[in-house]
Formats: structure tokens, sequence, C-alpha cells
């Protein structure tokens, strides 16, 4: 089942063209790997999908709706959401943080500590966030994100900054998350980590896809700008 479905959207800001004539599906179930470098369009198709922005032109459907329309609420309460170096309040502790996000969204008050475990966090659950190391304030980030369970989940380049066995512990979650029928979308410049989660993958350049396929099959393209890192 489709449950993204851009179709020819452009994203234009004044006279900067983010997206060009850019097609997505994303099917139930699979983890879209979307890649490009600095300026690509990646975060751009995010907010496309959180109906943070309307399209210059072109289609935006989320479950079947316009996100950023009448039903922009019933479908974000149904989108988790992880940006790059996210931030907490410092003086909470992370279970505090989640309670907190948890009320707001009404999730059950069992789900935090749920949470705190899946992402690896247990331990860690009564200790401020002040003594949280960059990757396990991402892992806590992504906990938030799950909150509700949402049936789709973006994350926005969530490695960077990340020492490489932060990246790994937090690909663990992923992983975790994609062997339980997550639907996850992963922007990222860099492939480190990522190989072994994603499904399929688009790349992005200047706005336009560029290619799209599974790894394997993007690796026997020469030409790609990014196949530099493909091959890695
Ligand atoms: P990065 O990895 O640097 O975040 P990205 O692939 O996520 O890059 P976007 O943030 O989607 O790229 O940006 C795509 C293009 O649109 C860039 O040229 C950017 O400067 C431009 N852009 C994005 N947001 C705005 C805005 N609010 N106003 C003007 N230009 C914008």
């Amino acid at each position: 089942m489709i449950i993204v479905d851009l179709s020819q959207v452009e994203k234009h800001y004044r006279g900067v063209h983010a997206l060009q004539q850019l097609d997505l599906q994303i099917q139930q179930g699979e983890i879209l790997g979307l890649f490009g470098h600095n300026g690509a369009g990646k975060t751009t198709t995010i907010k496309l999908i959180l109906g943070l922005i309307k399209p210059s032109q072109g289609e935006v459907r989320v479950f079947d709706k316009n996100p950023a329309g009448s039903h922009a609420y019933q479908i974000r309460r149904q989108l988790g959401f992880l940006q790059e170096n996210v931030s907490f309040y410092q003086q909470m502790t992370g279970l505090e943080v989640l309670n907190y996000f948890a009320k707001l969204k009404g999730c059950t008050a069992r789900q935090p500590r749920d949470l705190l475990a899946q992402v690896g966090l247990e331990q860690a659950a009564d200790r401020r966030v002040k003594t949280y190391s960059k990757g396990m304030c991402q892992r806590l980030g992504l906990a938030q994100a799950l909150l509700g369970a949402p049936k789709l989940l973006l994350l926005d380049e969530p490695t960077v900054g990340l020492d490489p066995l932060a990246t790994r512990d937090f690909y663990s979650s992923i992983d975790a998350l994609k062997q339980a029928g997550s639907t996850i979308v992963l922007c990222s410049h860099l492939l480190a980590g990522v190989e072994k989660v994603i499904d399929r993958a688009l790349i992005l350049k200047q706005g336009r896809a560029l290619a799209a396929g599974s790894l394997s099959e993007l690796r026997q393209q020469a030409d790609l700008p990014v196949n530099i890192e493909l091959q890695g």
C-alpha cells in the first residue's frame, strides 16, 4: 500500500528551485534512504510530507490526504519526526522529557519507559539530559519520535555529528524497527551505517531525482555524484 505519494512536485523559494518534477511513492513497510549533498532538497521533501510547507506545483498525498490541508492535524499525529542534533531541556531526565511529550500526544503512561528500553536508554532513564552524549540525545529523540506509534517515521540526518559507535547504536535501533515492519524515510548525505537498514534509495541532486533503486543497483551507475560514497 502506498502511504506517501508525491507527484510532479515543485518547490520554489524566491528564485531557488529546491525541488523540480519530483515523483516519489513510499510503500508501507519500506525503509527509504533519501540521499544527496547539502542543498539537494532532502529537508524540503520531509517538510512537504509533514505538511509544514505546500508545494509550488504538483501534489503531495500522505495517507491519501493533503498533509497541509484540512486533515493536517489527523495526518501529523500519524507521523514521527526526528531532526539532526536534537536538543531537550537539559535539567530534565530522559524519562521526564518523554513523559512530557507523551502527555502532549495523549500516549499511555507505560509508553515512555518501554520506548526508552527500545532505544537502549533504560539505564539512563533517570539521568538528566545534560549528562547524555550526543548519541544518547539522538536515541532519546528517536524515542520521542516513536511516541504514539506513528505509521511513518521521518528521520532527517539523524546521525550527523555522532561517532561511529554511536552511529552503529542508532542504526541498530532502526534495524529493530525495520524488523517490526515500520515505514521509515531516512535522509542522509552519508552512507555509513545506512546500507544495512534501507530497502531502497532515492538520490537527489539540485532538487531533481537523479536515480532510484536498491543500493546494489545504484552501485552499478558510475556516473552518480555520490558513487564514491556508495562504493565505500
Ligand atoms: P542539507 O543537507 O544542507 O539540509 P537538503 O538536501 O536538506 O540540504 P534543503 O534544505 O531541502 O536541502 O534545501 C534545498 C534548497 O532550497 C537549498 O538551495 C536551500 O538553500 C533552499 N532553501 C531551503 N529552505 C529555504 C527557505 N526557507 N528559503 C529559501 N531557500 C530555501
